[in-house]
């Protein structure tokens, strides 16, 4: 099966696409050909969030020609820092600088939503922190509280702790933005979190791993309604893996391969495209820009 560019005249009769993803980072925490983890989600009602927001999300919003301000708001899976490490710089940016549409937090601007597992939320302020504590208030000088910068969403449902103390999952429901946030198994014992995003109201959804091992039970029984799995994926075998360690990538179900696009790979990327892209697999490189709906790759260095 192939996947490619809509042709020009395709493209005009069509529909918008729904939910655009661009890959503003694909490649994996050590890399740095593909850059870290960052991708943009754009929401039929013209929001624009990001999924992760690496140590190397400043620059690539700089790059796609973005603004922090432009973002309405993060979803985040772990915090690991090719995950989160820009997240200080989103804070502080949005939270002291105006711009000519949108006021700074501080003027009574909006904050920055934030979509991620109870759990993670946790860590997330435990390593911001000791930076975002700090706010310029003499009378309170470390009064900072996540909900100073962000506007931390509350999940609406959850499915009951498995094999780790909290919630298995969370899901999330707001205007325009429906996701559930599912534990991984990547490092043990640590939150992370893999998204569901709702795609329509039929169950449809896309899937980001986030950083994961493969659970090739979940990903087979969420085929029929998925339209693409964007997962981590490494070429190393080594023992303890945490990620999507493509000897168990290959092993899935042709059906989940065909609808798979590999990110947050090492910079060897091109010693293995090859075997992958035989098997029906796709490789993200950063810039690639996703139909959501129809898991179709409409642009980028790769179509
Ligand atoms: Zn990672
Ligand atoms: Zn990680």
């Amino acid at each position: 099966m192939r996947y490619g560019l809509l042709d020009a005249p395709a493209l005009s009769r069509a529909a918008a696409p729904a939910h655009v993803l661009r890959l503003l980072g694909a490649g994996g925490a050590f890399s740095r050909r593909y850059g870290t983890t960052c991708a943009e989600l754009r929401l039929p009602n013209g929001e624009r969030w990001l999924i992760d927001c690496g140590r190397q999300a400043p620059d690539q919003i700089a790059a796609a020609g973005l603004r922090w301000h432009d973002i309405t708001g993060q979803i985040i899976t772990h915090v690991h820092g090719d995950h989160v490490f820009g997240l200080e710089d989103f804070a502080f940016t949005r939270y002291f600088t105006d711009t000519d549409d949108v006021p700074s937090v501080r003027s009574g601007g909006p904050r920055i939503k934030l979509v991620c597992h109870g759990a993670v939320r946790a860590e997330v302020w435990q390593t911001m922190a000791p930076s975002l504590r700090y706010v310029p208030d003499p009378a309170a000088p470390a009064s900072g509280t996540l909900a100073t910068y962000f506007d931390p969403v509350e999940a609406v449902g959850h499915e009951p702790a498995r094999n780790n103390p909290w919630h298995h999952s969370e899901r999330f429901e707001l205007p325009g933005l429906r996701v559930v946030m599912r534990e991984t198994v990547h490092v043990p014992g640590k939150p992370s979190t893999s998204v569901e995003l709702a795609l329509d109201d039929a169950g449809t959804i896309a899937w980001w791993s986030g950083d994961s091992t493969v659970d090739a039970a979940l990903l087979t029984a969420l085929e029929p309604r998925t339209t693409v799995f964007f997962h981590d994926c490494t070429f190393r075998e080594y023992p303890g893996q945490v990620h999507g360690a493509f000897g168990a990538l290959e092993q899935l179900p042709a059906a989940v391969r065909h609808k798979m696009v590999l990110m947050h790979h090492e910079d060897d990327l091109e010693q293995h495209r090859s075997r992958a892209e035989a098997l029906g697999f796709r490789v993200a490189l950063p810039g690639d820009c996703f139909d959501l709906a129809r898991g179709l790759l409409l642009t980028g260095p790769s179509a």
